[in-house]
């Protein structure tokens, strides 16, 4: 790929695997989204070249990609419309969706996934950390009062060593919801053991699952600071 170092300049075409999304025998919670122009926009938005300005145009695809996935199985409900024709049986989603970002990152993603499906709602949980106790703390949330009558995808591009993770959902379930997906674009194995142990019930989709958490909890080899990345800030 263009502009990569150390990288060879004829690398070998690997060969056509089917692609088949689905459970990782390591991680019962985890589904891994390689879908090739997932991974093939993921290695750009990883560059550390790359500016923020296609890093946001590619977290912002590749969400949009990764809709398709998440949203596979969501329940559905019988209708009938007219056509020009007559009346047609067709299928609406049966039950409200909710987009909770986690700020500030999790906006990154969220508008793609709002392009598709706009009739979902936006709640919004920001967190930041206790420099002392490294916790998280909660400093906003704005949840529909009737969260829990659908699904809530919970949004981040990284799921480091799930403290945020696990401190989401949990405010997700006091408001009332059961029905919890957690959408990433990066994780650790330690932010998927961590969630597993905390929520089994939550499903988290990945676009990829990294080798480790740093000293720093930085995700290796990760992409850096997302939340920097996506808005020019460091
Ligand atoms: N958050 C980030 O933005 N990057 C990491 O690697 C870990 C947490």
């Amino acid at each position: 790929m263009e502009g990569c170092i150390n990288f060879n300049p004829h690398p070998p075409i690997l060969p056509e695997r089917p692609y088949t999304p689905g459970m990782t025998a390591d991680h019962p919670n985890l589904q891994l989204l390689s879908h090739p122009l997932i991974a093939h926009k993921l290695t750009r938005a990883r560059h550390k070249d790359t500016p923020s300005a296609d890093f946001r145009r590619l977290l912002h695809e590749i969400s949009g990609l990764m809709t398709y996935e998440v949203c596979r199985d969501l329940p559905l409900r019988e209708i009938s419309v007219p056509t020009p024709l007559e009346q047609a049986a067709g299928h609406e989603l049966a039950a409200p969706l909710t987009l909770v970002p986690i700020l500030r990152a999790g906006l990154g993603l969220a508008d793609a996934i709002l392009a598709l499906i706009p009739e979902a709602r936006v709640g919004f949980i920001g967190l930041s950390r206790d420099e002392q106790t490294i916790q998280p703390v909660t400093y906003y949330t704005n949840l529909p009062a009737d969260l829990g009558e659908g699904t809530a995808l919970l949004i981040d591009p990284m799921l480091a060593s799930g403290g945020s993770a696990c401190h989401a959902v949990s405010i997700l379930k006091q408001h009332g919801c059961d029905r919890i997906r957690m959408v990433v674009l990066v994780a650790a194995p330690e932010g998927v053991r961590a969630l597993h142990e905390a929520h089994p019930d939550v499903t988290v989709f990945a676009g990829a699952l990294d080798r480790c958490l740093d000293e720093n909890s930085y995700i290796r080899p990760g992409l850096g600071d997302a939340g920097d990345r996506l808005f020019g800030t460091h």
